[in-house]
């Protein structure tokens, strides 16, 4: 049994073929970029093989029958059609969807009907569902939602403070989002601490070019830094996160921004971009040690918005048994890890300088014997959490129809 997981953006494909017969493995992962440019490119990725195939992919059709031409001729998957089940990643799943869900025509109506709050992702999530609903009529496809997770947070923590209608009629309030990803480490960490994810207080950081934190009480998210839009909460690559709503009428005014101009300059020039020209850590880290004052203003600013979070979650939260870092900066950089966890040694953390820089892959331990709260370093994976929930959606689909 072979389960197709695919996430779809407006450019680009990526995507992760499971084996699911017994337990979940993966099989093979590849992606194909510039999509509906001049030099698009398919990559197969493998352990053993790599194969890069430079092509014109003028869209989502064919770049899937690009990916199934690279998968058979490797002898992965020989038609769409043998597959037990596909996978799509959806942004935005509203206040509807709090489950993976198998897609009807109901689904993509909803999906669709939520593009106004995400108008960059739904509507390149699902062209995927689509194609591939073209492509392969009879197998099941299924939607994952980055906001699920986040679904059951407590009307406190997803209320704004704004008037009442504005929640009732437009649906303005929090939603968070990475909500696979936090779900994936709230597993590894409970998986390192030896308990239950039922049994876990944690706060998880997932540090990308995209960040948030969640705070995860009892397994459950309970609070998260993302809000109605991707933008808020932790500086992040190219986004400010929390900003003084002030400031948006003061350009407006005094600049005369409207809606496009403010929507670029928050969601694109904005974060450690518009600190320090680059939104590479490993770039700013670079500058830092050279002694640049504006890449270790950006370093610091990063760090320092994410003790207060974390200071902030550890309120609500009471027991916290361990902070989880993660994401391409929370995973790679030991320095970034070192410079949030120092100072918050009264919050019960405690670094182990060692362990921490020894960390290169999987999920460690890395805190020292007297911290009170774990410390873990992890490597998300939002494809295997989409491919375990979908695995457990077909086998309870299976059981509904053999009963
Ligand atoms: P996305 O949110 O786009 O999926 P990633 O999770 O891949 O992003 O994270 C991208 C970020 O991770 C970039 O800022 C990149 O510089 C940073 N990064 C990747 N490798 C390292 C490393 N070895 N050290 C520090 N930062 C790194």
């Amino acid at each position: 049994m072979k389960l197709f997981v695919l996430n779809s953006g407006s450019s680009s494909l990526k995507y992760t073929l499971y084996d699911i017969s017994n337990g979940i493995r993966e099989i093979v992962s590849g992606l194909v970029e510039r999509i509906g440019e001049q030099d698009g490119a398919a990559t197969l990725l493998h352990e053993a093989e790599k194969e890069k195939l430079a092509a014109q992919v003028a869209d989502h059709h064919e770049a899937l029958e690009l990916v199934l031409r690279q998968l058979r001729n490797h002898g992965y998957l020989q038609a769409f059609s043998d597959l037990a089940g596909c996978a799509h990643r959806v942004v935005h799943g509203g206040t509807k969807f709090s489950e993976p869900i198998l897609i009807n025509r109901q689904v993509l109506d909803a999906i669709e009907a939520l593009i106004p709050l995400a108008p960059l992702h739904n509507p390149a999530n699902l062209e995927g569902i689509r194609t591939m609903m073209k492509l392969s009529p009879d197998t099941p496809q299924i939607a994952l939602f980055d906001t699920a997770f986040h679904h059951r947070m407590p009307e406190i923590a997803y209320r704004y403070a704004l008037p009442e209608t504005l929640f009732t009629q437009l649906d303005i309030r929090r939603y968070g989002f990475h909500g696979l990803s936090h779900h994936y480490l709230r597993d590894e960490a409970a998986g390192l601490l030896g308990k239950t994810p039922e049994q876990c207080n944690l706060i998880t950081l997932h540090l990308g070019n995209g960040a948030s934190a969640a705070a995860i009480r009892a397994g459950k998210s309970i609070d998260t830094s993302m809000g109605f839009t991707p933008l808020e909460g932790l500086v992040m690559g190219t986004r400010p996160g929390d900003l003084d709503a002030g400031i948006l009428l003061y350009l407006m005014e005094k600049k005369d921004l409207d809606a496009e101009a403010l929507d670029q300059l928050l969601n694109h020039g904005s974060g450690l971009k518009g600190l320090c020209r680059t939104n590479d850590m490993r770039e700013i880290l670079a500058q830092k040690s050279r002694g640049d004052q504006q890449a270790k203003l950006a370093f610091d600013v990063f760090c320092y918005r994410i003790k207060k979070y974390i200071g902030a979650y550890t309120a609500i939260l009471g027991r916290v048994d361990a902070v989880v870092f993660a994401g391409g900066i929370g995973e790679h950089s030991a320095t970034v890890r070192e410079e949030v966890c120092s100072g918050l040694e009264h919050l019960g953390l405690v670094l182990d300088t060692a362990k921490n820089r020894k960390f290169t892959h999987g999920a460690l331990m890395i805190h020292h014997p007297e911290s009170r709260v774990a410390i873990a370093a992890a490597e998300t994976n939002e494809a295997m959490q989409m491919a375990r929930e979908s695995a457990d959606l077909l086998k309870k689909r299976k059981n509904v129809v053999q009963s």
